[in-house]
């Protein structure tokens, strides 16, 4: 067995020099980005921070924010999320040992986060001061049919930028943390959600003003990017006005499946399966949620990309959705000119080796 180990790792040192695209994981746990490390990750693509609320007790500090009277109270309820999240960044840089670090500012559908028991209602009311009816109120006042099309991503940096600011805190503290231990960081910070490059620009200002705040109380400074989720169609249409700003691009795949196609992640199930595979629908090839839709959602792919590099020739450009360990889609990657991909720790592997085939392909077709 350990013949074979050696032979698996002289075969993917192959695969490492033939291929040109990074390849990178999804993250959010120090557990996570071991294992993908081990499996051969260059960096995190994705750490979506939305999980990091769930556990324990954040989730009433995350509740007592949303549903806060005025900036005082959820500034309380932010100072409480501050050192665990604090906590959280400073293992994943741990974890990472040097590599870079895509970490997304807090992306809900809002009603995950909503308290709709009446345990926890009745818990935030006694935090709160309430009572449990106006608990109640107070987050159906949030409800939204709509959720995936509503309060989410960038939309909630804007309309509260304290908690962006608790989270650019919260990255910038632990990456100096953590080069204070002799290790290196590489912080990129990614802006979700974002249609309008007005909307980056907005959260991008209050990000720079907590850095340049940390900077001077520290003492010290880490090099970091500010980038942006190219999910939104609005945003890959004007890419070119975004990267003006933006130092990388992540392609969200999932949401601009959704939003390009008209197909909701949540209910498209029920219609896929039959216009996938019924041989006299054949309506789309593969499922376009696993694999890109190459003349729908791909050609927006590559147009930003191309509107992208013209404003901003440095630009960092990858993908993170679910199609980013696909082999045909990582092929498609390729050949658009993405500099990575990003996937789940388990599919690392597979897409190292799908890279490589696709630089082999692309030297052949020369
Ligand atoms: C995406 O939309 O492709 C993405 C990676 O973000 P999420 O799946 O968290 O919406
Ligand atoms: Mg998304």
């Amino acid at each position: 067995e350990s013949n074979l180990f050696h032979n698996y790792k002289t075969f993917m040192g192959y695969v490492q020099e033939l291929k040109r695209l990074g390849v990178y994981t999804n993250a959010d746990t120090p557990h996570d980005t071991e294992m993908a490390v081990a499996f051969g990750a260059e960096g995190i693509g994705l750490c979506r921070t939305e999980h990091m609320f769930f556990g324990g007790n954040r989730i009433m500090s995350i509740r007592k924010m949303i549903l806060a009277n005025n900036l005082v109270e959820r500034e309380k309820a932010l100072a409480e999320l501050l050192p665990m999240q604090r906590g959280d960044f400073e293992a994943i840089f741990l974890a990472l040992e040097g590599r870079p670090a895509t970490i997304r500012l807090l992306d809900p559908p809002l009603h995950e986060f909503l308290p709709n028991d009446h345990t926890s209602r009745h818990e935030l009311a006694l935090q709160m001061g309430l009572t449990v009816e106006e608990v109640a109120q107070k987050s159906s006042a949030l409800h939204e049919f709509n959720p995936m099309l509503g309060f989410r991503g960038c939309r909630l940096a804007i309309i509260y930028p304290e908690i962006l600011m608790m989270q650019v805190r919260a990255i910038i503290e632990a990456a100096i943390n953590v080069k204070r231990k002799g290790v290196d960081v590489m912080p990129e910070i990614m802006i979700p959600l974002v249609g309008n490059y007005k909307e980056f620009v907005f959260c991008k200002k209050h990000a720079l003003q907590v850095i340049e705040k940390i900077f001077n109380e520290q003492g010290m400074q880490v090099h970091y990017k500010i980038g942006t989720m190219i999910e939104v169609p609005r945003a890959a249409i004007t890419a070119d006005e975004i990267a003006r700003e933006a130092e990388f691009f992540s392609f969200g795949t999932n949401d601009l499946t959704q939003m390009t196609c008209g197909f909701s992640r949540d209910d498209a199930a029920s219609f896929l399966g039959p216009y996938v595979n019924d041989t006299d629908k054949q309506i789309y090839d593969y499922d376009p949620f696993a694999t890109i839709d190459i003349e729908g959602v791909g050609k927006l792919v590559d147009m930003a990309a191309k509107l992208g590099r013209s404003t901003n020739p440095d630009i960092k450009l990858g993908i993170c959705g679910e199609h980013g360990g696909d082999p045909k889609t990582i092929a498609f990657c390729n050949k658009v000119g993405l500099d990575y991909v990003s996937c789940s720790p388990f599919r690392v592997p597979i897409a190292r080796l799908a890279a490589a085939q696709a630089s082999i392909a692309a030297k052949k077709a020369k």
